[in-house]
């Protein structure tokens, strides 16, 4: 059983990549950490799109995200976790993987990806699908920091490695493909 958790700063490109590996692992299957919560935040009628989970309060959220962990933690054989480090809040950064939910989950893997903040910040920019938070350049490159210091603590508390790929501009594949013989591995 693999449980390869994926993680980034919002925009980065998860999961492009996660969708690209899981074409290439036929036994695994993705699961969206953020998808998880929303269902179960729509069905209380809290929030109507995943953008706006975020802006509930930190108290109402750490109930989604429980949950959330708790389903996921019931799933067996290799799964692709695609979620956050820690969220953007109305209250400060809120972690997404701290001990509590790392203990449900037991990630094998911890996969950070990674763009250039000038990338990052025009694929935000560029996505009609999402209600994205505007940032400045400076803050994104506050984001990519944080997530280096969120995953090494995450990959203390848990004893997972923690691998760091970079997406580059129209080479989703090129991470994919690292990724893909890093679990194929093992
Ligand atoms: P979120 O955390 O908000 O869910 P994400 O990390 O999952 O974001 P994606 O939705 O995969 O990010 O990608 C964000 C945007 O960037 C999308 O429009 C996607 O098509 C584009 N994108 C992803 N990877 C690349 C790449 N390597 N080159 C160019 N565009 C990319
Ligand atoms: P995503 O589509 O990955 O951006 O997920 C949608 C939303 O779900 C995110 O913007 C967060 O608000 C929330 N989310 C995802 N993963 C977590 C997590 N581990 N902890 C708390 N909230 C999360
Ligand atoms: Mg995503």
């Amino acid at each position: 059983m693999q449980r390869i958790v994926f993680v980034g700063i919002p925009g980065v490109g998860k999961t492009t990549v996660i969708e690209k590996v899981r074409e290439s692992i036929n036994e695994a299957r993705i699961v969206n950490f953020g998808s998880v919560m929303l269902e179960n935040a729509i069905k209380s009628g809290a929030v109507k799109h995943r953008d706006e989970l975020r802006k509930l309060p930190v108290r109402r959220q750490r109930m989604l995200q429980q949950k959330a962990a708790k389903i996921i933690s019931a799933m067996r054989g290799t799964v692709l976790v695609d979620t956050h480090l820690f969220i953007r809040t109305k209250e400060g950064f809120w972690p997404g993987l701290p001990e509590y939910v790392l203990k449900l989950l037991k990630p094998t893997h911890l996969i950070l990806i990674e763009a250039e903040p000038e990338e990052i910040a025009e694929r935000r920019q560029k996505d009609r699908t999402r209600y994205r938070d505007v940032v400045s350049l400076e803050d994104i490159k506050e984001e990519l920091f944080f997530a280096r210091v969120f995953i090494a603590s995450c990959s203390n508390i848990t004893g997972a490695p923690f691998l760091i790929v970079k997406n580059r501009e129209g080479r989703a594949e090129d991470a994919s493909n690292i990724i893909t013989s890093v679990i194929r591995g093992v």
